[in-house]
């Protein structure tokens, strides 16, 4: 209610400096005895002689949501949700990438390297995904890349429903805040979380679904393509991704001999 009062009084006020200034007075004489105490609250600035009424710039919504996941990160960080992974873990592995990156890339979990350094996708099977985005035309600062969950099973083994369901939230949150514009499930986990069908990656993918509003395409995970020495994982990889470029109406670059 004193917010409101307040706006009403500066409204006033501008309408009362308007009218003066349509009637030709350029100078308004200061009182400096006078309380200011509204003035000040509000941002007004005086230099003795003239009152002008200046306004708090609107905060930038970009900067808002970078400090809030600026705060989240820090909240997964704590997080002990999982006590094995909590206690086994070297650090969380929140996330990295631009807000409104064209493509989000999920993951299950983290590996050892990421374990190790703290960034998602700095292993061998990272290296794979920054070779795949680079065929799709697009840099690691068009793509932001995370995982269902923050920290490293143990021995890599795949995260449990339960660990998945403790990290749930934090990744719902992340995904709200960072708002990519098309989502891309890598591995089996991923994909039957963000689709929310219990079915094996093979029935996924070739398929384009919507998570929270974002279009989702599936394919294998990237260390899963490393260890296919047949590069037929690969190659489906690719087709995945001709699919994801085709539904954001991108051109699909021709293959380099
Ligand atoms: S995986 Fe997620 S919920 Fe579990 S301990 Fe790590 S941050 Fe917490």
């Amino acid at each position: 209610m004193e917010q409101a009062g307040s706006i009403d009084l500066v409204q006033q006020l501008r309408a009362h400096l308007e009218s003066l200034q349509a009637a030709g007075v350029l100078f308004v004489p200061f009182d400096a005895s006078a309380p200011l105490q509204v003035a000040t609250n509000l941002g007004a600035q005086t230099n003795g002689a003239i009152a002008e009424v200046v306004e708090t710039p609107p905060e930038d919504p970009i900067e808002v949501r970078q400090r809030e996941l600026a705060v989240l990160r820090e909240e997964v960080a704590k997080c002990d949700k999982c006590s094995e992974l909590f206690s086994t873990r070297t650090q969380t592995v929140f996330g990295s990438g631009p807000l409104d990156a064209e493509v989000g890339f999920v993951g299950e979990a983290p590996g050892s390297a990421e374990d190790a350094q703290g960034e998602p996708f700095v292993g061998k099977g990272g290296q794979l995904l920054g070779r795949i985005i680079a065929a799709c035309g697009f840099t690691r600062d068009h793509v932001y890349l995370f995982n269902i969950i923050k920290c490293r099973p143990p021995a890599n083994r795949a995260p449990s429903m339960t660990e998945c369901g403790n990290c749930r939230d934090f990744f719902r949150r992340q995904f709200e805040l960072v708002k990519p514009k098309f989502l891309v499930a890598l591995g089996s986990t991923a994909s039957r979380l963000l689709t929310g069908q219990n079915q094996p990656l093979a029935k996924l993918r070739g398929k384009v679904y919507e998570y929270r509003g974002v279009p989702l395409v599936c394919t294998h995970h990237p260390d899963e393509i490393e260890k296919d020495a047949s590069g037929a994982r690969k190659r489906e990889a690719w087709e995945d991704m001709k699919l994801l470029l085709r539904t954001m109406g991108r051109e699909v670059p021709a293959p380099k001999s």
